[in-house]
């Protein structure tokens, strides 16, 4: 029989509402007067930035990209690569990607370069959540959510094998064998 996955709440859908509203919070602050455009990393941070503008009361533009870096599974290949690009202009305007996890930091580094290259006025990172202890390469998270293990994370828009991104939790998988 294959492995089954167990999944156990790391984070309630409770505790994510109330950190979300933090970042909000500490996002309205520094940009509500700065039309800034919001880059969400598709396909993880869909619910969370779904979330997260709706707290956001002030002029703003969401697009998304499309990145790929990991095949299906939980094994991340390492090479990034855009798969779906952007359909705005960024130079000149107030950036800010929107993330659902900072793992090696290879996704977001590669991001934070393509779009350096595209003068944006400012660029800036908030991740939902952050795995310190697999980063391979450097990567500041000016709004920060949560500080996670290194455990493999499912719900809230992550998926496994695409499947689970619809668990209102975060939950980490322990593959029974
Ligand atoms: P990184 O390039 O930092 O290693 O990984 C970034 C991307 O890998 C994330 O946007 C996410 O799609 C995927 N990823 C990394 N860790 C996890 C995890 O624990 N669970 C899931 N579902 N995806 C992850």
């Amino acid at each position: 029989m294959s492995a089954q996955p167990r999944v156990h709440i790391l984070f309630s859908h409770d505790e994510i509402k109330a950190t979300v509203r933090r970042l909000a919070a500490e996002i309205k602050k520094d940009y509500q007067a700065r039309d800034p455009l919001l880059i969400g990393i598709l396909t993880g941070s869909f619910m969370f930035m779904a979330d997260l503008i709706r707290l956001l009361d002030f002029p703003l533009e969401v697009e998304f990209v499309r990145l790929s870096s990991y095949g299906r599974g939980r094994q991340s290949s390492g090479k990034v690569r855009v798969v779906k690009g952007l359909t705005s202009s960024v130079k000149g305007r107030d950036v800010l990607i929107i993330e659902d996890i900072v793992d090696t930091g290879l996704t977001t580094s590669f991001l934070l370069d393509y779009l350096r290259k595209k003068k944006p006025a400012s660029l800036k990172l908030c991740a939902l959540t952050d795995k310190p202890s697999r980063r391979q390469t450097p990567v500041i998270i000016d709004y920060l959510g949560f500080t996670v293990p290194d455990k493999f994370l499912v719900g809230y828009g992550l998926d496994w094998d695409e499947k689970f991104r619809n668990l209102p939790d975060i939950c980490y998988l322990e593959v029974e064998e």
